[in-house]
């Protein structure tokens, strides 16, 4: 216990990103800052963030409709400030960018620009148990082109007794039906797991397939590392508010690879933001599509919740990709090492069902919990640890680079093994 800690203070004191963690506020319990392990869910408040959205407010107050020219940043093209450090955490093109609406919106959106079923290539090869939303949008997507879900989606799961997906797996059912899959749709990183996939590989199989590519990348923008544009990606889309810290239910992202920027007969459901600029204003009739990611946007720019989201990608440009995948490979591997010296300590069967190799997930670890039930979880959240539930029994817990420290982990450790104990004793005495 004693090493642990020892090194967990070693660690943040080597921490070139320690001070990143006074930049966003932290939830209280009774008092006392709690351990944050959700920003899977739901990333915490950059402290810029409110500064960030008073100066649109302010704004709107001073000029009215003009502020759509006269403001700070104008909102007419509010848009485009997110666009390049965007694009810098995808790995993509400033072009192959765009925020608009929710994130299932933009799964819709996007498919029916991309999944263009004909002939005998209608499916749709998915994960199983991928995010439930993302299961309805590509349900009801298939039944709206005249399909049966039952026949046009193909979900590959893991093999018996396995949690997490085999890469050669996907692509041999890739190649099984190869000529009737029409598109492939998966999430980055897993939400359940934490595992994330050779999105590389699995692009390419989908590609050398005849199918159109493309991810959900949800748990996966600014948690890893992302080459979207030179992974040949078609599209994309993720939330901003989990590890994009841009708050409840803000603006969602997109890609478009910039092959397709230009390919104005794809089918879209347009709208007046995706028209030309220079014509916008004219309000002639006749959509004439923007080149690249902007010519899906649809309505004006939701500028008060990109303003906050503003505020965090600048965080992400400072702080650099780079520097916080390094800090995220260490705040895991110490997660583990605190978790696995928890359940070796109390006996408990504690098993990660996140991949072990470090490239083939991001900062979360998928915690199954034998034979404990949701009090361990209780038990974590009483004591200021938060983390999250997934029925039947697996807590996830996510470091954050940006906002996590070592001792956090070394916390989550802790109390982690008080709740072991707690329930040993407990047990013992049930069975005395
Ligand atoms: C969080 C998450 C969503 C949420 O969708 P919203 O439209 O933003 O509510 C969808 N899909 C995945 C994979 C997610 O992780």
């Amino acid at each position: 216990m004693q090493a642990l800690r020892d090194k967990a203070r070693r660690a943040d004191e080597n921490d070139p990103l320690a001070s990143y963690r006074n930049q966003f506020l932290f939830p209280e319990t009774e008092g006392t800052e709690c351990a944050y392990f959700t920003g899977n869910s739901l990333g915490l408040q950059p402290v810029t963030a409110k500064q960030s959205l008073l100066d649109e407010l302010e704004d709107w107050g001073k000029y009215g409709v003009e502020g759509h020219f006269r403001a700070r940043n104008p909102w007419v093209s509010y848009h485009e400030l997110l666009m390049a450090p965007a694009a810098e955490i995808v790995g993509a093109r400033e072009k192959e960018v765009v925020h608009m609406n929710g994130l299932t919106a933009n799964i819709h959106f996007l498919m029916v620009s991309f999944y263009r079923p004909a002939g005998k290539r209608f499916k749709i090869l998915c994960e199983e148990k991928a995010f439930p939303s993302d299961q309805y949008a590509l349900a009801s997507q298939v039944k709206f082109h005249g399909y049966d879900p039952a026949d046009a989606i193909i979900e590959i799961g893991p093999r018996e007794g396995e949690h997490c997906l085999r890469e050669e797996d996907i692509e041999s059912k890739i190649a099984e039906h190869a000529d009737e899959i029409a598109l492939v749709f998966i999430g980055g990183v897993n939400y359940y797991t934490g595992q994330w996939f050779d999105m590389e590989r699995i692009t390419r199989a989908g590609k050398a397939a005849g199918a159109v590519v493309g991810w959900d990348l949800a748990h996966a923008a600014g948690n890893v590392p992302l080459k979207l544009h030179d992974w040949d990606v078609d599209f994309a889309a993720w939330c901003t508010y989990k590890y994009l810290n841009s708050g409840p239910g803000s603006v969602s992202g997109i890609f478009v690879h910039e092959k397709h920027a230009r390919n104005f007969d794809l089918p879209r459901f347009a709208g007046w933001w995706g028209h030309d600029k220079e014509a916008r204003f004219l309000m002639e009739p006749g959509f004439r599509p923007l080149e690249g990611a902007e010519g899906w946007q649809l309505s004006n720019a939701p500028v008060f919740s990109m303003a906050p989201h503003l505020a965090s990608l600048r965080i992400f440009a400072e702080a650099g990709m780079e520097a916080l995948r390094k800090k995220s490979l260490a705040l895991t591997a110490f997660l583990q090492e605190v978790t696995e010296a928890a359940a070796r300590e109390t006996g408990a069967d504690l098993e990660i069902i996140t991949p072990e190799a470090p490239d083939r997930r991001g900062c979360q670890l998928s915690i199954f919990a034998h034979g404990h039930g949701k009090e361990l979880f209780n038990h974590l959240t009483d004591h200021g640890v938060f983390t999250d539930w997934r029925e039947p029994n697996v807590i996830r817990a996510a470091p954050v680079p940006l906002y996590n420290s070592f001792s956090d982990v070394l916390r989550f450790g802790t109390v982690l093994r008080g709740g072991l104990e707690k329930e040993t004793v407990e047990r013992a005495e049930g069975s005395r």
